[in-house]
């Protein structure tokens, strides 16, 4: 291998990061071709550093990467975007570690993935902006993230045919199910265990968020009580994918296997 391909560039995000050795920090960032993957920052805990490290959380930066037995090190580092304004205001910084920990949740290793490249992207501009402007955070938009997110993954629930007769639900009283990730319809949920009722106001809001661009979302407001349970549904629902799909043996593999190569 010559020089040349042991050197890279790349986009990334800085999803986490921590200390290692006596003045070095290991960065888990995302990028558009590569996935997820973890870099060696060397000496930027040294007050004399003035290197890469200074990469703050969820800064969109521009790194040149060695290849090296471990972690590969971040040789260069510019900042594309800084997303200045979210970090003045406390709930958006909030909502971008929110962002930041299911990107680094529903990614791996070589996990080519322009789209939540994209989409994540989006979102901490879209925080970024609306810091800018108001004292708010953007409305809805983590709502529109989760859903946005399910369907890039292949988890995208089922909100508008019955799961199992797959007639188009109709605005009454439907049932929703964690565990298949969708809707039946009265007929099929009532014969069902486990269900539970959605009521069509419900259904609407989830189905418009996860349908629409977020130029749409952000103009609609919900009322307090549906967006409350909105949220609860779809926190459950993240949480199932999360605990059933992605914490597979393979992942749990993957981790043992990166913390006994650190030494
Ligand atoms: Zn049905």
């Amino acid at each position: 291998m010559n020089a040349r391909e042991r050197v890279r560039s790349t986009h990334a995000l800085v999803l986490r990061r921590r200390d290692v050795n006596d003045a070095d920090r290991v960065l888990t960032v995302f990028t558009p071709r590569e996935g997820k993957i973890e870099l060696l920052a060397k000496g930027v805990r040294k007050t004399t550093s003035r290197k890469a490290g200074h990469v703050e959380l969820f800064t969109h930066v521009a790194l040149v990467v060695a290849q090296a037995r471990t972690w590969d090190i971040i040789t260069e580092a510019s900042t594309v975007e800084s997303f200045r304004h979210l970090r003045e205001n406390l709930d958006a910084i909030a909502a971008a570690n929110y962002v930041a920990e299911l990107v680094d949740n529903f990614t791996d290793a070589n996990d080519d993935n322009q789209p939540l490249w994209d989409l994540a992207l989006f979102a901490l501009r879209a925080l970024d902006e609306t810091a800018k402007l108001t004292d708010a955070s953007a409305p809805n938009l983590l709502r529109w993230f989760d859903l946005q997110l399910l369907s890039l993954s292949g988890f995208q629930p089922q909100f508008f045919h019955c799961l199992s007769c797959e007639e188009p639900l109709q605005a009454e009283l439907n049932y929703f199910s964690l565990a298949d990730g969708g809707v039946f319809c009265p007929r099929c949920g009532s014969q069902r265990e486990g269900l539970e009722p959605i009521q069509p106001d419900i259904l609407k809001v989830l189905r418009f968020l996860q349908s629409q661009p977020y130029a749409a979302v952000a103009r609609v407001q919900v009322r307090p009580a549906v967006a409350r349970a909105v949220d609860n549904l779809l926190h459950r629902y993240m949480a199932s994918v999360v605990e059933s799909h992605l914490r597979s043996p393979d992942f749990l593999r993957r981790v043992a296997a990166l913390s006994a190569g650190q030494r």
